[in-house]
């Protein structure tokens, strides 16, 4: 789960971390109060949604010359000029992919007088089962971009869980920044703090991009991006509630009502699978016969009819979906009941594209006997690869 960057820094600053005063609005006359309660005469107005590069990011309805979703304002009628312009309107980064991000958030806070921009993030590294910490001294920018040309200006460290946090990796931050003197103290205090918070909240990803030097001497986080492991939420209320379902994919939070895992693809061919490694396995080999998925969905160990119907309707609701591959292994769930599931399921949508279903396990026979016998142009297959060739023929027919 992911949260805004104001979320994010509002729970960063419980563990002691420096970050500018700011306020969260959802209109502009609540964006013109926050800047208000700042002291100014420098204000940021920054877009709140979940993805990163808003700075150099466009609005769709503004044109190519418009500012992007981060501004420095340097009056309040510039902050309430800047909201109005951003509010509603969808911004597109390079994150984002095209379709872009309705702004329906901002973050007015105090703007920082920035004499360097530094890059800080921490991941669970799952080669080593610890917590890595990657900084560089290349901040503020695109850290791909830094880690394709120019790899000797990353640094990782990486944290052993037993030892926790020690002086030694406070002081590989502060070197592996270039930083002496105080800032060095503090470097070293920050990602500590930052170690701290990743661990107690269950961070998956904290990216902290820029870390900032400010022209008073400071070091203060000016952006955060975090994510926290969705397995653990039930050990964090407060995390949990700050959830915005606005950001999220509207069929993925309609699948994980039924306890599916769905997540939106950009192919055709809608898969209904049990089990993950054969849901990869699906898509790969929809792939390897030239077409592409769209989506991976597990349906899980207990696939009733209610959740079938569930998960047609949810593949269904993707325009781009030309056929259905379903790719069934009755080993708790027996064949047979899987297939009366599809059928009553195919009927309840009214199906319209084709329909490939290979089924194996127990009671197989008497499942494909259902399908046969139940009057809908199913398109039995007998193994994986054969349901691939005739799902991805099947398309190409319709097209
Ligand atoms: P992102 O584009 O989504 O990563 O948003 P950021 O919060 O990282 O802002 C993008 C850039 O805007 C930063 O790298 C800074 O260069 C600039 N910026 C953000 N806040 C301030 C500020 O308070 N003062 C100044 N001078 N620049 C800022
Ligand atoms: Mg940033």
């Amino acid at each position: 789960m992911n949260v805004h960057e104001y979320q994010g820094k509002e729970l960063l600053a419980k563990f002691g971390v420096g970050i500018p005063a700011g306020i969260a609005a959802l209109t502009v006359e609540e964006a013109v109060a926050a800047a208000k309660q700042l002291p100014g005469p420098l204000y940021v107005v920054k877009a709140q949604i979940h993805a990163g590069g808003r700075g150099k990011g466009k609005f769709k309805e503004l044109g190519p010359d418009a500012k992007g979703g981060v501004r420095l304002a340097k009056s309040i009628e510039e902050v309430e000029e800047f909201a109005k312009e951003m509010l509603g309107n969808t911004l597109v980064t390079i994150q984002t992919g095209e379709a872009g991000k309705q702004v329906n958030r901002l973050y007015v806070t105090d703007g920082v007088d920035i004499a360097k921009e530094y890059y800080l993030s921490m991941v669970v590294d799952r080669g080593t089962s610890r917590i890595a910490l990657i900084v560089s001294t290349e901040g503020g920018m695109d850290i791909e971009e830094v880690a394709h040309s120019t790899p000797e200006k990353i640094a990782t460290i990486v944290i052993d869980p037993v030892e926790g946090f020690m002086p030694h990796h406070g002081r590989a931050v502060g070197f592996a920044l270039n930083l002496s003197g105080d800032l060095n103290k503090q470097a070293a205090k920050i990602a500590e703090q930052l170690y701290n918070a990743f661990v107690a909240l269950d961070c998956d990803m904290l990216e902290i991009n820029p870390l900032v030097e400010t022209k008073d001497g400071n070091l203060l986080v000016l952006d955060t991006k975090m994510s926290f492991d969705s397995n653990s939420l039930y050990r964090h209320p407060d995390v949990f509630a700050l959830r915005d379902e606005t950001e999220e994919d509207p069929a993925e939070i309609e699948a994980s009502k039924y306890d599916l895992a769905y997540i939106k693809l950009d192919g055709n061919i809608g898969c209904m699978v049990n089990g993950a490694g054969l849901a990869m396995a699906t898509m790969d080999i929809i792939k390897l016969n030239g077409e592409f998925p769209a989506n991976f969905l597990d349906v899980g160990g207990g696939a009733n009819k209610e959740k079938v119907t569930a998960a047609f309707k949810i593949i269904l609701k993707d325009p781009a979906v030309k056929g259905i591959l379903v790719n069934i292994f009755g080993g708790i769930m027996k064949c047979d009941i899987i297939a009366e599931g599809i059928v009553a399921a195919a009927k309840e949508v009214n199906l319209q594209v084709p329909l490939v279903v290979r089924l194996e396990g127990t009671n197989v026979q008497q499942g494909k006997d259902i399908l046969a016998n139940s009057g809908l142009p199913i398109v039995a297959a007998n193994d994986l690869g054969d349901a691939a060739k005739k799902i991805v023929a099947e398309v190409r027919a319709v097209a």
